[in-house]
């Protein structure tokens, strides 16, 4: 089995989408190992994208993921990594999304796509180790 940091965004908890995408995950047989709704840092959220530092829409990410509560789900199962990718979709809502997934279903910008989850099983390490520190798995 593997673990997966997941992040309902800003505009997914504005939205009112945080149960439909608990439900998607919980429909496709993956399970919640933690769960917590968290107005994040600055400080948390540059490491979490410290990937995308160099990039022109840094500021605006941190700015954005920073401006309201998020929630934070590590998601178990087996291949949970691909698994939740799957489920959200490209990153671009339009272009690269489809019908059917979270952000093809809900998202129109690129930076305003509802949700993140981990790339690899290195990241997922350590952005678990990131948003739930103690958190030893
Ligand atoms: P995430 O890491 O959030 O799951 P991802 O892996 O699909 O998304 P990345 O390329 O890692 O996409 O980008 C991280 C996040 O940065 C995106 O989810 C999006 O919110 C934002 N982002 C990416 N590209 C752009 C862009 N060109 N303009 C604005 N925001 C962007």
């Amino acid at each position: 089995t593997e673990q997966t940091l997941v992040l309902i965004k800003p505009d997914g908890v504005q939205r009112g989408v945080i149960g439909e995408v608990i439900s998607r995950i919980e429909r496709k047989g993956l399970t919640l190992a933690a769960l917590e709704l968290r107005t994040v840092t600055t400080e948390i959220a540059s490491e979490h994208y410290a990937e995308h530092a160099e990039r022109p829409f840094f500021g605006s990410l941190l700015e954005f993921i920073t401006s309201g509560p998020v929630v934070a789900l590590v998601v178990e199962g087996p291949r949970a990594i691909a698994a939740f990718r799957q489920l959200a979709g490209g990153t671009d809502p339009v272009e690269k999304a489809t019908p059917g997934t979270i952000r093809g279903d809900f998202g129109l910008e690129t930076q305003f796509n509802l949700v993140h989850g981990s790339d690899s099983p290195e990241s997922a390490a350590r952005e678990i180790g990131l948003w739930f520190p103690s958190l030893n798995s």
